[in-house]
């Protein structure tokens, strides 16, 4: 199979049903991940630091229609606290993660990363939605590394109906992603497995973006139904795609896992929550056997975390962040893989071009 493979390859293996082939898909899979990235799980401290959004899309249960939420937004000093917690767990990267929230300024969360920028050795990525320019380019002066904004689906009809602009602004996620590039972030993007709505061929043409775009990181999770959204209430319904329709389920996640490492070998790919998710006893694991090398443990204070609700039954919601970070270890370990250390980043490592031309590598 080559890395090579085009959209019609790409769609043909998410249609594939004999788990014979798929046990091919698997081993090219993981095979890839141990050649480009090896065998280290890195570990992403994620910190859930707002569940206030501005926004209305149709899948999350963070939107600002679903009153029965209480909001929260964490004091700089807590989420100092949970870096700290990341660092004396030996995780290389904090994630700062919240709903589209303008309550978080440009001014205060700059001084938050810098504070983490100057008390840790952590790398700090983002993940706060579709903020202004000017915005990004202030968290990025003051120090943070990388930005997580998931395209969520490539079918630009459909993005536009789960995912309503506000006021007259349009969305174009994929120029912020450019943007990002631009301001010297590491970016990372991603999808949802199974939107209603969402045809096999959309997902092909998702991974083949994934390529196209050279991004960094490639988060991809099932959709998850939440009964307070449109999408999950049965309230917004989609014209029949035709038998088309990409299922939410696990084995689909897989595949998509699994072809996104073979067309961007070298990119960090996280086993998500989500999938943690629809299979709490192995879901990781399975990820990270077929293409994944990343995991995100949630750091997000207790009293905080079952109110970032963006689907029900999230995995890990009871669990102390010390819990977690025993649980994920042995998880690691028990599929023979060891925990990364430092920060991980993609761009750190050398270009294949200085490798090729038998410049000395610091990585070997
Ligand atoms: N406000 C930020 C962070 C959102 S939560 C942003 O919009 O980028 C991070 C991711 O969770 C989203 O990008 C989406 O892919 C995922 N998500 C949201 N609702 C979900 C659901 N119901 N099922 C599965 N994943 C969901």
């Amino acid at each position: 199979m080559s890395i090579k493979m085009d959209q019609a390859q790409i769609l043909g293996w998410l249609r594939e049903a004999n788990p014979d082939r798929l046990q091919e898909l698997w081993r090219r899979a993981d095979e890839t991940r141990r050649a480009q990235v090896g065998d280290a799980v890195h570990l992403r401290g994620l910190v859930e630091i707002s569940n206030f959004c501005s926004r209305q899309c149709a899948y999350c249960g963070l939107r600002i229609g679903n009153s029965n939420l209480t909001r929260y937004r964490m004091e700089a000093d807590e989420i100092l606290e949970a870096a700290q917690q990341a660092m004396k767990f030996g995780y290389g990267t904090v994630v700062l993660q919240a709903g589209e929230d303008y309550g978080i300024t440009a001014r205060w969360l700059a001084e938050v990363v810098r504070r983490i920028k100057s008390e840790t050795p952590l790398a700090v990525t983002l993940s706060l939605g579709e903020r202004l320019d000017k915005e990004l380019a202030a968290w990025r002066a003051a120090g943070a590394d990388r930005y997580l904004l998931r395209f969520e689906t490539s079918d630009r009809n459909l993005f536009d109906e789960i995912h309503p602009p506000t006021g007259n602004r349009k969305c174009d996620r994929i120029a912020i992603l450019r943007r990002l590039r631009d301001l010297g972030y590491e970016v990372g993007s991603g999808i949802m497995v199974g939107i209603p709505g969402q045809t096999y061929a959309s997902v092909a043409k998702d991974i083949a973006l994934f390529r196209e775009m050279d991004l960094d990181m490639i988060g991809i999770g099932p959709f998850i139904p939440h009964p307070a959204t449109p999408l999950g209430s049965g309230m917004q319904f989609f014209p029949s795609v035709n038998g088309e329709q990409v299922p939410n389920h696990e084995l689909m996640v897989y595949k998509a896992i699994a072809l996104t490492r073979l067309v961007r070998p070298d990119a960090n790919i996280p086993a998500t929550t989500a999938l943690a998710t629809i299979n709490k006893k192995n879901g990781r694991e399975l990820g990270l056997q077929r293409g994944a090398n990343v995991f995100m443990p949630n750091l997000t204070p207790l009293k905080y975390r079952r109110l970032y609700e963006i689907y029900p039954n999230k995995a890990c919601i009871t669990e102390t962040g010390d819990a977690c970070n025993g649980c994920l270890g042995l998880r690691i370990h028990s599929i023979g893989r060891n925990i990364g250390s430092g920060p991980g980043g993609r761009r750190e490592r050398p270009a294949v071009a200085e490798l090729e031309s038998g410049k000395e590598c610091c990585h070997a």
